[in-house]
């Protein structure tokens, strides 16, 4: 038999172009269904920093699939590429009128949102349509076609047009939140018919809803955790799409996350000053020394090191944070956070730094080997977030030792088991706040446990030996294609 072709798509993908979780799932899972024996490539768009990356990889194969002119761009071909560091196939939109700028892949140097971003992602989807229906790559036409999130999720709008066309379509959701919602009038220059427009279809209070294009017409909706597929079917957490989830409630369902072990492995992480494993849990100690010097902070003794890695959104629950400081801090935790976003919560983790000098560190960027060292030394991870899909780090704190501290919502409940659950498989391997819990609450309890330490040291030990690669969930997609 054939082994199965998978055509993912996606805006993002680790290492070449990432603002958050959907780089990390892109770049892995395909990698992770190829070892599984299908024949998965992944599809994204030429952003400036991808081209340029994999040109300074000479990771571009000769050979260029012109598609000519597309969408208002002049110019527009496929590149075929590697994913830096792994055997998977790329195929890279080259469309330089729409993606060949400064900025991130949605907005610009000062944060405004490409105001062409229906006609980048319009293009986008399309071209993946194409290949999808064999039109661009003839002898490469997958049997399915795998979006994830809004930037992709026309495509099987443009597949549902060639009637003939057998390739299965799968929505994935990494975050509901996020929609691609534009004016209307942008239908006509994406080529979307009058009877697309309605509220069944891609409307949506008197916009143009991208992602209503994935709900409606994928023939699997999947999203990143199965207690977000379920809390998305509810008005707090379906951002006005709960009803239409719900009528189509037979094809969605949750797929769990899982983490690239190798890229995340704290046995091996070349960021580390000293790689560890269970058996050498101590090491930590080290890069605790080394990142508290790195980041300024006291060295003192004993003291919990909390650490974030975030958005800073609202999403994220930083706020919470920035209320509950004083009271962890005046307990001797320190904090060390890392993350950009919202000028609000930035300015206030500033703030919070200048009080207390020694004890917070504060760092506002996107820095990825920054993030490895945070996880290396940190004793607990903390993500309080209001909701989340699934949640990247609260996985890595698990794999890295650093105990996570969760609020139980999402993803996160459906891997974090608190510390005083009797629950056997998967045991207790961080804390989730209590649903009467204050996040301080919750907090001052990891400390308590802390200063147990034969306590936490078996809590550490099933933390880092809880299974979270791609392996199974990777496998469950496969299934899915097929179910
Ligand atoms: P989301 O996708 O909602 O941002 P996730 O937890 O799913 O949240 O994924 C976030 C990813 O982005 C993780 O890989 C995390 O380590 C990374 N990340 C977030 N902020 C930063 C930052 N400031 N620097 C480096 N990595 C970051």
């Amino acid at each position: 038999m054939n082994p199965v072709r998978v055509l993912h798509v996606s805006a993002e993908a680790t290492p070449l172009i990432k603002t958050g979780g959907l780089a990390d799932v892109a770049a892995a899972l395909p990698g992770a269904q190829r070892t599984l024996g299908a024949d998965a490539r992944l599809l994204i768009p030429g952003f400036t920093a991808v081209i340029e990356a994999l040109k300074a990889r000479q990771l571009i194969e000769p050979e260029v699939i012109e598609v000519g002119p597309a969408f208002g761009a002049a110019r527009v071909s496929i590149l075929r590429a590697r994913l830096p560091g792994s055997d998977l196939p790329l195929l890279v939109l080259d469309a330089p009128w729409y993606f060949s700028r400064p900025g991130n892949p949605y907005v610009d140097e000062n944060g405004h949102a490409w105001p062409d971003s229906p006609l980048r992602f319009g293009l986008f989807s399309w071209i993946a349509a194409q290949i999808a229906g064999g039109q661009l790559i003839p002898q490469w036409q997958p049997d399915v076609l795998h979006c994830h999130d809004w930037h992709c999720a026309l495509a099987p709008v443009y597949l549902a047009r060639q009637p003939a066309c057998q390739v299965r379509r799968v929505f994935t959701i990494h975050n509901l939140a996020y929609q691609g919602l534009f004016a209307l009038d942008a239908a006509e220059e994406l080529m979307l018919p009058n009877r697309f427009l309605t509220q069944e279809k891609l409307e949506f209070h008197g916009n143009l809803s991208f992602i209503k294009g994935g709900i409606v017409e994928a023939d699997r909706v999947t999203t990143v955790s199965p207690t977000y597929a379920r809390e998305i079917l509810q008005p707090g957490f379906g951002e006005g799409l709960d009803g239409l989830l719900r009528s189509r409630g037979e094809v969605v369902s949750g797929i769990l996350n899982g983490i690239d072990d190798q890229l995340w492995n704290p046995a091996t992480d070349p960021e580390l000053a000293a790689n560890y494993d269970r058996t050498s849990i101590a090491q930590k100690q080290v890069n605790r020394t080394r990142l508290r010097r790195e980041l300024d902070l006291n060295e003192p003794g004993n003291g919990l090191l909390v650490g974030i890695v975030s958005r800073l959104s609202e999403q994220k629950g930083l706020d919470k944070v920035l209320k509950a400081a004083p009271a962890m801090l005046e307990q001797g935790i320190q904090l060390i956070v890392l993350g950009s976003g919202d000028a609000w919560l930035e300015r206030g983790f500033i703030e919070l730094a200048g009080q207390y000098p020694k004890q917070v560190s504060v760092s506002l960027k996107f820095d990825e080997s920054l993030a490895h060292r945070i996880f290396g030394a940190a004793d607990a991870i903390l993500v309080p977030s209001r909701y989340e899909p699934c949640g990247l780090t609260q996985l890595y704190g698990l794999r890295y030792g650093a105990l996570p501290i969760v609020s139980p919502v999402g993803g996160l409940v459906d891997t974090v088991v608190d510390e005083q659950s009797d629950q056997v498989k998967p045991p207790a391997n961080g804390f989730v706040i209590g649903r009467h819990e204050t996040l301080e609450g919750a907090v001052l309890r990891c400390q308590r446990v802390f200063d147990d330490r034969t306590r936490w040291t078996q809590l550490m030990m099933n933390a880092m030996a809880q299974d979270n690669s791609w392996r199974a969930p990777a496998q469950q997609y496969l299934t899915l294609y097929v179910d």
